[in-house]
């Protein structure tokens, strides 16, 4: 059950959210200017304002004027009526984020997974860990506008994960079992959302054609075409992840052998070190091996081993963007970009270097390379882009007005 105090079922209920949605685009505005943006009279919109005053949505304050007479009134959000909850799952962590209504990271929880990835295990931890976090900042239910969930894979519009394969998690009802303990809406995102905090970073990217390639715990693009992120007929657009480049190659959490995502993903170069140095590989990532890290933890020195000449090191790297490269080509060509952002935490070891192989490999596998102009550039929106990104789409989807 909601209980957002938003609703959308009359023409007034309908310019409220209106309201809101401009007051949270522009940050703060002048009656004067809402009415003119909504196409509304000042009397109504005083009424639809008293009323969002009244549930104590929106603020004012008086603005200056160099002109005689009263100081005009400032309308904003109040940061402090309703809150988000991002919740970000991987195979490593879990992360809890908390977002006031302006969109603001106000508190944050980080949850280590452990080897243990079964839907009940992870599940209970999220919920547990939600539990005492909604205490630890004194939070009633009653102030949660919606709660949102991203994690690798593809995610039906009713909250089932089809698929993520680096969780290993297949046909999980994910937003049934998680709603089960909480009363307010939790929406189930793909992690794509990510993507949506990194346009708010470059609000420059809005009007461009973005394709997203993530390359991290596991590999997939996400594309942004005509300002919205496309899904598909079944949310499993841009699954590049899942290209077959070697049908012999290593056993891919998605089932199939040899999908790209099982050849570069983080947790399959830590494989291909870990095998690598079982079988002889002298290099300095050895280091790492067989304690207890993440490939994360452990592919954060590969920059460095390169810089020391090791040599492994760095044919692996040219392994990597040999892969990124075929990879982003192929996306080119499907899916026509202006920008090519490079995210995920193995993409951003080497982001230079990557960007560089694309623009070689564009020359000979990318239809009509010559007239495109596309710049590739790394992602920006640092670690807490997808409880970011979860926070915009909560937001979005619970305010914007399409018209
Ligand atoms: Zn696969």
């Amino acid at each position: 059950m909601s209980h957002s105090p938003i609703d959308s079922k009359t023409a007034g209920q309908r310019n409220e959210k209106l309201i809101l949605s401009l007051l949270r685009k522009h940050g703060s505005l002048t009656q004067t200017q809402l009415c003119r943006l909504v196409g509304i009279g000042s009397s109504t919109a005083s009424t639809i304002v008293a009323r969002l005053r009244d549930k104590g949505l929106v603020q004012e304050s008086r603005g200056s004027s160099q002109r005689r007479g009263p100081k005009p009134s400032i309308l904003s959000l109040n940061p402090k009526c309703s809150y988000v909850i991002g919740i970000e799952i991987n195979p490593s962590y879990a992360v809890i984020g908390m977002f006031d209504f302006v969109g603001r990271l106000v508190g944050k929880r980080r949850m280590l997974l452990g080897p243990d990835h079964s839907p009940v295990y992870v599940i209970d931890l999220v919920r547990g860990g939600l539990e005492g976090f909604l205490r630890e900042h004194h939070l009633n239910e009653d102030s949660v506008l919606g709660a949102g969930v991203t994690l690798s894979g593809s995610v039906s519009s009713g909250g089932e994960v089809y698929l993520s394969s680096p969780l290993g998690w297949r046909d999980v009802p994910l937003r049934r079992l998680l709603s089960e303990y909480f009363n307010f809406p939790i929406v189930i995102y793909s992690n794509r959302v990510r993507l949506l905090a990194e346009i708010a970073a470059a609000p420059e990217l809005a009007t461009r054609n973005i394709l997203y390639l993530n390359v991290a715990n596991g590999v997939g693009s996400t594309v942004y075409s005509e300002g919205r992120l496309v899904f598909g007929a079944t949310g499993r657009y841009g699954e590049i992840g899942h290209n077959v480049i070697d049908p012999d190659g290593p056993l891919c959490g998605c089932g199939h052998r040899g999908c790209l995502e099982a050849h570069i993903s983080g947790p399959a170069l830590a494989g291909k070190i870990e095998r690598d140095v079982r079988n002889g590989a002298q290099t300095l990532l050895a280091e790492g091996l067989g304690q207890q890290t993440t490939p994360e933890q452990l592919l954060a020195n590969w920059p460095k081993a390169v810089d020391k000449g090791d040599a492994y090191a760095i044919a692996l790297r040219d392994y990597a963007a040999g892969l990124i490269s075929r990879c982003a080509a192929d996306a080119i060509n499907g899916y026509d970009p202006d920008v090519l952002i490079l995210a995920g935490y193995v993409n951003l070891l080497f982001a230079d270097v990557f960007a560089e192989a694309i623009g070689l490999r564009m020359k000979t596998a990318v239809y009509d390379s010559e007239m495109r102009q596309i710049e590739i550039r790394p992602a920006k929106a640092g670690e807490d882009a997808l409880i970011n990104g979860i926070c915009a789409a909560v937001l979005q989807d619970t305010l914007d007005v399409r018209w």
